[in-house]
């Protein structure tokens, strides 16, 4: 047989990462190595004592450091202006010598972000939404980040008991191209996941859905939570039973309300697991087996929590913005690293046994946030998922659009047969115990409101520029 013929013969190759993998579904097969280093790693330093992890962080920081400023040319500037030398950082403290990293700047300066040491083919360029509907691109390390990403995200889901050869049914936006012809998902084989589409989830085709998720059994349900959330709903208000097979609720890349865990645990009578994340890969927490604090990863990033005034917030229930140092990204360095994202810290310890630092809550995106007419800020999340079931009659859809402080429209896609003023009154009555006084209010009725490209459910279109506190 000549070698073409040989090629011909194999099973069609499956492109995973950077790995090529014929025929085979064993993961032990389709993830790499960079892959099981990561995991191996993580699955003995997540038992690691507080000065044990605190060591490593410094250690990585030292390591991350020198990179930036031998091959950054961006971190050389920042350096050199403030006339700083590595030696100059020797704790975590000293770190507040260096500025803070912005979404601003990131656009501003990205080529000069880019490490120099690394040759083209060797860096993707990633875009990432971002709340504020402004795309902010960066580099990832090719395959490399993907594989430790999932290296992180296996390892967070295993304390719910997911195993890597688990069925999943995904519903994070992915786009189906089946879709358009009513077959609303499709099968990968290669992760054993029926991944859903997010943009065609109706009363009419929910029935589909979940004819089709009971048909595949799957161990567990990946899903952004605004996606999951709706068929939630839809689910509550028709009785419908939940999947006896599913295990838990895998929620990430959005904030998860606490009104909304509820209406899921309900709904699928399973556990729900949350955990926070960036395509930034900057910081990663998640919560445990024990409790729905987020646990920080310090193997993944240096957190910050940075109160109004600028200072850490390190009190309980002192609102923080996440201020965050990559420690895997030798590509395209994310350090101090303005995240844009609010967070309770605790200061406690959880029983599950990790020395982890630990968040609260996880309070959202700056980007999800009202502007009251004195500048002070009303989270819209909680307003919107706080609203009981039975009340949600009237209206199929909603989303806040804010252009002017102490103002917004609601559009809405209307429900039922009432007259516009009627609807009208109905909507501002929903919102008017948190809203009043604070923000004037006015409805508008639109046809459709359209997801994301990323397949999200924006509940605000904020168009203010938001700032936590100030700029250091
Ligand atoms: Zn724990």
């Amino acid at each position: 047989m000549c070698l073409k013929d040989f090629a011909k013969s194999l099973p069609h190759p499956v492109k995973q990462g950077l790995y090529y993998v014929y025929g085979s579904t064993s993961p032990r097969f389709r993830y790499g190595k960079v892959f099981w280093q990561t995991y191996n790693f993580l699955q003995e330093s997540q038992w690691w004592s507080r000065e044990k992890l605190e060591e490593y962080q410094m250690q990585q920081l030292e390591k991350l450091l020198r990179h930036a400023y031998e091959n950054v040319p961006y971190y050389r500037r920042v350096f050199d202006e403030r006339g700083l030398k590595l030696k100059d950082i020797q704790d975590f403290d000293d770190l507040k010598k260096l500025p803070y990293l912005t979404k601003e700047i990131v656009r501003e300066n990205l080529p000069d972000l880019m490490a120099r040491n690394y040759p083209k083919s060797k860096v993707r360029h990633v875009t990432t939404g971002g709340s504020t509907g402004i795309p902010l691109g960066f580099y990832h390390e090719k395959g490399a980040s993907e594989a430790k990403e999932r290296a992180f995200i296996i390892t967070l889901w295993h304390r719910v008991n997911f195993k890597m050869d688990d069925r999943c049914v995904v519903l994070r936006g992915n786009v189906v191209h089946s879709a358009n012809k009513g077959k609303f998902w499709e099968y990968d084989p290669l992760n054993k996941n029926l991944v859903l589409s997010s943009y065609h989830m109706t009363n009419e085709t929910f029935p589909k859905y979940i004819a089709k998720i009971r048909e595949s059994r799957p161990d567990f349900i990946q899903a952004y939570p605004s996606a999951i959330t709706i068929l939630a709903r839809f689910m509550k208000k028709n009785n419908i039973e939940p999947f006896s097979s599913v295990k838990a609720l895998l929620c990430g890349s959005e904030n998860l309300y606490s009104c909304q865990r509820e209406l899921l645990e309900e709904v699928f009578q399973c556990k729900v697991y949350s955990w926070y994340g960036h395509s930034e890969q900057a910081a990663l927490a998640g919560e445990c087996e024990k409790s729905t604090y987020y646990h920080i990863q310090p193997e993944y990033g240096i957190v910050e929590l940075i109160n109004k005034d600028g200072n850490p917030a390190t009190n309980e229930d002192e609102l923080g913005e996440i201020v965050a140092s990559g420690v895997s990204n030798f590509v395209c360095p994310f350090i101090r690293y303005r995240t844009g994202d609010l967070a309770i810290p605790s200061n406690g310890k959880c029983e599950c046994g990790r020395n982890y630092p630990l968040l609260k809550r996880v309070e959202g995106r700056l980007q999800e946030f009202i502007v009251a007419n004195d500048g002070s800020l009303i989270a819209l999340g909680p307003a919107i998922f706080g609203i009981h079931d039975t009340e949600w009659t009237k209206v199929k859809q909603i989303q806040f659009l804010q252009e002017i402080p102490g103002e917004s429209v609601i559009k809405v896609v209307k429900g039922s047969s009432c007259s516009d003023a009627e609807t009208a009154a109905y909507v501002l009555r929903l919102f008017k115990a948190r809203f009043a006084g604070r923000c004037k209010l006015d409805v508008k009725f639109v046809d459709h409101i359209p997801r994301t490209k990323s397949g999200k459910f924006r509940f605000l279109v904020q168009k203010l520029p938001i700032e936590f506190g100030r700029k250091k």
